[in-house]
């Protein structure tokens, strides 16, 4: 009899994966990977936060029986989330406005709010950037949405295509559902200023478009306030929003999937209803979420002392980024005299669109064995003292 899967094909690689095969397979031993999208520490490797190390020896000590969370998480994981995305005196949370939910990492914060939107609004079609993280269109697609593309990126100036965005946005039918990078573009670091927000805000609100904001990288750009202030702004409109956000950066947590989603409705009634729809979504899905990671988050974000040792070690993370693209910029001025790479510092988090085009990239890996995305996405937090000089090199001889 014919195989029930006789007709099931080879999924496409995905690319950013393929990346990392390729680079494990490498024999050189002065391989690097900057295709990835963690954060290394000046050794290369993934750290263990203090702060993390600290929650978990507490735990460690008051071992609990593991019954189910409930549908929404731990309920001082959510309160302690939902504090640090809109601010602890947000109004927001004092009108209870807000609902948050533990959710399986970022990736599961934006699938629980698809599904959620799909219920309510079946209709939408939804506009990521162009370019977005590379899950962003599949997610959406897979929750049953029409996915369309808002100008971002300018290759010209390396910076926002704003006047192409914001057109965009002018011309989407009210209920377009619009997912915004709340800081730290991915892929290309590219943010926009302040200013521009507000006419986006503006924008948005003006069409009726709602918001969609995830924030994967909260504390990577300017800190932890000022990363949050866009989501703020938005709150204080009045209107409804979608917030998903993650820990897997800003905690190195990244196989506990912590994250969370986030919505805002107009009056409390209204939240309580989005909530108890929510939990359906959530029960058919997964039930409820696991304890630990959202444990570990809630014991930190609750304890001021451990607080404290998370700000300073997302700090030292931020600040380290920062001073590698400094010192990958003075280096290529070095190396490459007359080509400007100002622009790497004026991006944000953890990625930089280099501006290496394909036929770069292949000359990286196949002469000298770095790692980057075709689109010449390079991991900044993958460079360190160490290696930092070869890459310069490497980058000045394909240029
Ligand atoms: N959103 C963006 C923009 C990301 O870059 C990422 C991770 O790379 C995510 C969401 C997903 O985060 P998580 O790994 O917590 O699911």
């Amino acid at each position: 009899p014919a195989s029930l899967f006789a007709a099931v094909e080879m999924a496409p690689r995905d690319p950013i994966l393929g990346i990392t095969e390729a680079f494990v397979a490498d024999k050189n031993p002065d391989k690097i990977n900057l295709g990835v999208g963690v954060y290394y520490d000046d050794n290369g490797k993934v750290p263990l936060l203090e702060c993390v190390r600290k929650a978990e020896a507490q735990l460690m000590e008051k071992l609990a029986p593991r019954s189910y969370l409930p549908i929404d998480g731990l309920a001082a994981y959510d309160k302690a989330v939902q504090e640090l995305v809109f601010g602890a005196n947000s109004p927001v949370i004092q009108e209870k406005r807000a609902i948050t939910v533990q959710a399986l990492g970022g990736t599961g914060g934006l699938k629980l709010g698809a599904d959620f939107i799909k219920r309510v609004t079946p209709n939408a079609q939804v506009w990521i950037s162009d370019p977005s993280w590379e899950n962003h269109r599949a997610l959406f697609e897979a929750a049953g949405f029409q996915v369309n593309n808002y100008p971002y990126y300018d290759p010209a100036t390396r910076g926002v295509n704003f006047d192409g965005m914001l057109n965009a946005l002018k011309t989407m039918p009210a209920g377009s559902v619009v997912v915004l990078h709340a800081c730290c573009h991915n892929p290309t670091g590219a943010d926009l200023s302040d200013a521009q927000w507000d006419e986006v805000i503006r924008v948005v609100g003006e069409r009726g478009l709602v918001p969609f904001l995830d924030m994967a990288y909260q504390g990577f750009g300017d800190g932890i306030e000022q990363d949050g202030g866009v989501v703020h702004r938005f709150a204080a409109t009045g209107g409804a929003m979608f917030v998903s956000n993650s820990f897997s950066k800003s905690f190195s947590l990244y196989g506990e999937r912590v994250g969370a989603l986030s919505i805002v409705a107009v009056s409390a009634d209204e939240a309580a209803r989005v909530l108890s729809q929510l939990k359906r979504v959530i029960r058919t899905n997964y039930s409820n979420p696991p304890i630990h990671g959202g444990q570990v988050v809630a014991t930190v974000l609750s304890t001021p002392e451990l607080r404290q040792t998370w700000e300073n070690e997302l700090a030292g993370m931020r600040d380290r980024i920062r001073e590698m693209r400094r010192k990958l910029v003075d280096l290529l001025k070095q190396k490459a005299p007359g080509q400007d790479f100002e622009f790497v510092i004026q991006q944000r988090g953890m990625f930089s669109y280099s501006g290496l085009t394909k036929a770069q990239v292949d000359r990286l890996r196949n002469e000298f064995s770095i790692y980057a995305v075709d689109t010449g996405r390079i991991c900044v937090a993958a460079l360190n003292s160490k290696n930092i000089e070869r890459v310069a090199d490497a980058i000045a001889q394909v240029l």
